[in-house]
């Protein structure tokens, strides 16, 4: 395993601000600030989007492209954001994917969080064009994305992480090389079941706190001293208790996530109950029509208001 401090970066053999051109794919509430990241970093950002209006909100001189294969025609590298896993698929290998246009030698770095399965398959039909694919799913969430401080669970080549240094470091700032392909989807998979067991812990305790009559936002206080203390104590429980669900991360995408661990537990023989219910909690609330808010409105489920 390696890690990687974003101020202790060997500069030699690196996609480098000045030579390398980039291209962006999906400029949602992750995508966007990660591309304007890059910008500021002084790589020069051209984009794909389906809707190319999107393209805009990068500013003026920003060149777009009408389909990931011309894109990624003009490209050393290709940052990609988008959704779900038939999305990567979509972008990568699909009828005018990125495996169309990319020259030898390039790579393509997907952010999005996907399928460890099909994250090596993609890495397998690329790696015959000689395109490298490194998975480097994220957390951090939009605030980590904006700041830029984003953490990035890396898989694939080393090589290719290492080249790739000086650019996931304008995104990110814990920035770990897990293994081989499709391993840093699967500490993404485990840092999603953490996420989702803690929201349902928090929620719940914040729901206790309020039956009991007590002030719940002195005891997320009191408690964040102490070994309950985290940044889903932190950051979540106000939203729950100030009723903002405005993602953030939305429901949908975090029930893509468990479905994704849990596709994974099943591959493995393993039962994860804790991201079972939380799955639960979460389809709960799509059902309810809160599909679109962020994944902390279970806390509606759980007190049975109305999301
Ligand atoms: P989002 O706001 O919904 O943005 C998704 C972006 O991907 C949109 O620009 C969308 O384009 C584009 N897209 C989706 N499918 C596409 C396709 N087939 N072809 C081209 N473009 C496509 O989602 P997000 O929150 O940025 O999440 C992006 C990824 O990061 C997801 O995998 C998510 O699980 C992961 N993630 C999110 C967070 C978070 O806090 N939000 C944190 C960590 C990881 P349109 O605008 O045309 O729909």
């Amino acid at each position: 395993m390696a890690r990687y401090n974003s101020e202790k970066i060997s500069m030699a053999n690196t996609f480098l601000s000045d030579k390398t051109r980039v291209g962006c794919i999906g400029l949602g509430i992750m995508g966007l600030p990660a591309a304007k990241n890059l910008q500021r970093a002084g790589y020069t950002v051209s984009a794909y989007a389906r809707r190319p209006e999107s393209t805009k909100t990068l500013g003026g001189t920003v060149a777009s492209y009408s389909s990931p294969k011309e894109l990624g025609a003009v490209c050393d590298v290709v940052v990609i954001n988008v959704s779900d896993t038939p999305d990567v698929e979509e972008v990568t290998l699909g009828k005018n994917g990125l495996v169309h246009g990319m020259k030898p030698g390039s790579a393509i770095i997907d952010m999005s969080t996907i399928s460890p399965a099909t994250t090596r398959h993609v890495a397998e039909k690329l790696a015959e064009k000689d395109i490298t694919f490194l998975d480097a799913p994220v957390s951090g969430g939009q605030k980590g994305a904006i700041d830029g401080t984003l953490t990035i669970m890396v898989g694939g080549s080393v090589d290719m992480f290492t080249k790739a240094q000086p650019l996931l470091a304008a995104m990110g700032k814990t920035i770990t090389h897990i293994g081989t392909s499709g391993a840093g989807q699967v500490a993404k998979a485990c840092n999603q079941i953490i996420i989702g067991a803690t929201i349902e812990g928090v929620a719940e305790a914040m729901v206790l706190a309020q039956k009991n009559g007590v002030d719940a936002a002195a005891v997320r206080e009191a408690l964040l001293g102490g070994f309950a203390g985290s940044k889903v104590l932190e950051m979540h429980a106000p939203r729950m208790l100030h009723n903002n669900f405005t993602p953030g991360f939305k429901s949908v995408l975090h029930e893509k996530d468990m479905k994704i661990a849990l596709t994974n537990g099943g591959e493995n023989n393993l039962s994860l109950p804790a991201a079972e219910l939380f799955l639960q909690r979460l389809q709960a609330l799509i059902a309810l029509g809160g599909g679109d808010l962020d994944s902390t409105a279970i806390y509606k489920v759980i007190t049975g208001e109305k999301p």
